[in-house]
């Protein structure tokens, strides 16, 4: 059974085409510039050169029109026709309370997904244009939207409510939802498998640290807690956006003459990394700057370890302990200074890491030493095999 996974920006396209029976990725690509001048797709299968296909494509119907062709080219195609795609998957940003789990598609769903759009403006829109457009294009095969939000949805009400007036909760929906879920919830399976212990039994925290980047702590399987809230702004320092700061600070930049737009933009895209080291927001670059000495750059990975390690003591709080600590995403799975510079302020925890296991990348490992009180692991996450094997689960 061979399923689609289709993650639409707005004005982007990623796809993978996987074989569940081997899991096996058969296909995958993306298309940028969707409605922009230069729209082009790159497609690729393993084993194969790269495609790219520079075409106008004003709509994401005629994006996903090509990404069809190139998947049943008879040159560089990998399946015949389209009755060989038996489901596809949508990635979806937002389920707000709607949805605590994947989802099968249908209209009180899509007309839900759009009532929730109010929440995640910028995505759930761009989402919604891809379902569609997929609908249209192959109306008699199943689809599921699995949402980011999701997971989060098992956080108690301590974890979730902010302290404001409660009639905003009851207005307007302002709580924490948390993103980066279906990313946590593969991980943390992972990591149980890693462990050789069942998934119910451990305390687990998933650091997926990328551009974006956010904490959950796991236990028995269930998110507790997280770190990124209403929308993905909140929590840790990132590569643009601030995280956490005084929410006074808004009004008082409102007061100097900023307008709320200007605040936005300035907290969401000139912030975190970039912001601090005035270098860039690629943690690449801001290492590369530290390492010869630029003492902002430094500040910047300083915060950003800090507030990692701050973090994961507040989930240790939160669920009265820790089994596993688990670093993920680009910056996780990659970066052994920033996973050494953590893990050193965590003594506490009786942590300790083997230097020789933490150089080593891409792929599922146990970085901590034998006698290490918890373990500590890099799990490469894949989004898009979590979203093949829960619409493969629904579909069937
Ligand atoms: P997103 O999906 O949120 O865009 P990714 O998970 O792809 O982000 O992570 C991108 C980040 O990971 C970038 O800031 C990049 O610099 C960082 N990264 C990737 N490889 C390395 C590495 N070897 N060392 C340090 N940082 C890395």
């Amino acid at each position: 059974m061979n399923v689609l996974v289709i993650n639409c920006g707005s004005s982007s396209l990623k796809y993978q085409l996987l074989d569940m029976t081997t899991e096996e990725v058969l296909a995958k690509g993306l298309v940028e510039r969707i409605g922009i001048e230069g729209s082009v797709l790159v497609h690729e299968a393993p084993g194969q050169d790269k495609v790219k296909l520079e075409q106008p494509m004003k709509t994401h119907k005629e994006a996903l029109n090509l990404v069809m062709a190139a998947l049943v080219d008879p040159a560089h195609g990998v399946v015949k026709s389209l009755e060989e795609i038996s489901a596809v998957g949508h990635r979806a940003v937002h389920g707000a309370e709607t949805f605590s789990d994947s989802v099968v598609i249908d209209d009180a769903v899509i007309k839900s997904l759009e009532e929730c759009s109010e929440l995640a403006p910028l995505h759930n829109p761009a989402n919604l244009i891809g379902i569609n457009a997929c609908r249209e294009l192959l109306p008699n095969v199943p689809m599921v939207a699995v949402f980011d939000t999701a997971f989060h949805q098992t956080l108690p009400g301590e974890a979730f409510m902010y302290p404001l007036p409660y009639e905003l909760y009851e207005k307007f929906k302002i709580r924490k939802y948390g993103f980066h879920g279906t990313s946590h919830k593969f991980v943390s399976q992972a990591a149980a498998e890693l462990m050789g212990k069942k998934l119910e039994d451990l305390k687990l925290i998933s650091c997926h640290l990328g551009n974006g980047a956010s904490l959950c702590a796991i236990k028995n399987g269930k998110s507790v807690d997280t770190s990124m809230g209403l929308t993905p702004l909140a929590g840790l320092e990132m590569g643009t956006r601030c995280g956490d700061i005084d929410p006074a600070i808004i009004p008082f930049l409102v007061n100097k003459g900023y307008t709320v737009e200007e605040v936005d933009v300035l907290m969401n895209k000139k912030s975190g990394v970039l912001g601090v080291s005035g270098i860039s927001s690629d943690f690449r670059d801001v290492e590369g700057a530290a390492n010869n000495g630029d003492k902002r750059a430094q500040l910047a990975l300083d915060i950003f370890h800090y507030r990692v390690r701050t973090t994961i003591g507040a989930y240790v709080a939160a669920m009265d302990g820790v089994d596993g600590i688990i670093f993920t995403a680009g910056l996780g799975e990659n970066s052994t200074t920033s996973r050494a510079a953590i893990c050193g302020g965590l003594k506490y925890l009786g942590i300790t890491i083997d230097p020789v296991a933490n150089s080593k990348r891409g792929e599922a490992t146990i970085i901590s030493d034998k006698d290490s009180k918890t373990t500590i692991m890099v799990i490469p996450t894949n989004e898009e095999l979590m979203i093949a094997r829960d619409t493969l689960a629904l579909a069937k």
